[in-house]
């Protein structure tokens, strides 16, 4: 069973959106297990601190190694095969392909970040891999840490109902994905393309393929010039 935890400073954040839906009934249904750990419990001074000020000088807090290290090790024993995720700006931006590498194996163990960051100590003597959702700023760790967890659930098996459908979706095959229609037939003078309904599979294929591309060139031309863009 894929096993997720998440070390935060609001477990109430968790399972949020991922209790419901797909996810929440997969959740419901053991096909994968999610534990947040407040990380405030692994302070050891009266005010249960977890931050202090950055080394240097400068603006902000920063989260304190000796605190984290403790909620990790506490969370996920060197035994423990789970990749160590670091949600955090600086991180590898999250790709689908990621997401199925995660989907496929035992779990994960996700730090979500506030205030400045994290010790960048702690990063290093406990192996965090950080992983960015976007090229903004977000107030912590842990809607990315939703999101992160978003795609990778929705892969698990037993999940999503048409099994099929995670294999055409935007990126599988380097492509954007090309435009739906459903009825009306006709809406507000707009017609569904006619190769659509005509029942002809390999010309309505054809059409997928065609607008697949010409949307990708439009909008992400830096996807079909990856380099490791799946063959197709
Ligand atoms: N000072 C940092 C930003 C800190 S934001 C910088 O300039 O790089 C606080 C926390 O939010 C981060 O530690 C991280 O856990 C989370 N976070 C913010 N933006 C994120 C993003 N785009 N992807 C993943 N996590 C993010």
């Amino acid at each position: 069973m894929f096993r997720a935890t998440v070390l935060t400073l609001y477990p109430e954040m968790f399972p949020g959106t991922l209790g419901l839906s797909l996810a929440g009934r997969a959740l419901e249904t053991d096909t994968w297990a999610l534990e947040a750990v407040q990380i405030r419990d692994f302070a050891t001074d009266r005010h249960r601190t977890v931050d202090d000020t950055p080394a240097g000088g400068g603006a902000g807090m920063v989260m304190r190694a000796d605190v984290l290290a403790r909620a990790i090790d506490h969370a996920s024993p060197v035994s423990d095969p789970r990749p160590r995720l670091l949600m955090s700006p600086r991180g590898k931006p999250l790709t689908q392909e990621k997401v199925r590498d995660l989907a496929a194996g035992p779990g994960a163990v996700i730090l979500c970040g506030r205030f400045e960051g994290v010790d960048q100590r702690l990063i290093e003597a406990r192996g965090l891999e950080e992983v960015s959702v976007g090229d903004f700023i977000l107030s912590g760790g842990e809607p990315a840490a939703l999101v992160l967890l978003d795609a990778v659930v929705r892969l698990l098996p037993g999940v999503m109902g048409n099994e099929a459908s995670g294999d055409e979706e935007s990126f599988e095959n380097g492509l954007l994905e090309h435009p739906h229609y459903t009825r009306p037939q006709e809406w507000e003078g707009r017609a569904i393309p006619d190769v659509l309904v005509s029942g002809n599979h390999k010309k309505i294929a054809a059409w997928r393929r065609a607008e697949a591309e010409k949307l990708t060139a439009e909008r992400r031309p830096d996807l079909l010039a990856r380099p490791d863009k799946p063959a197709t």
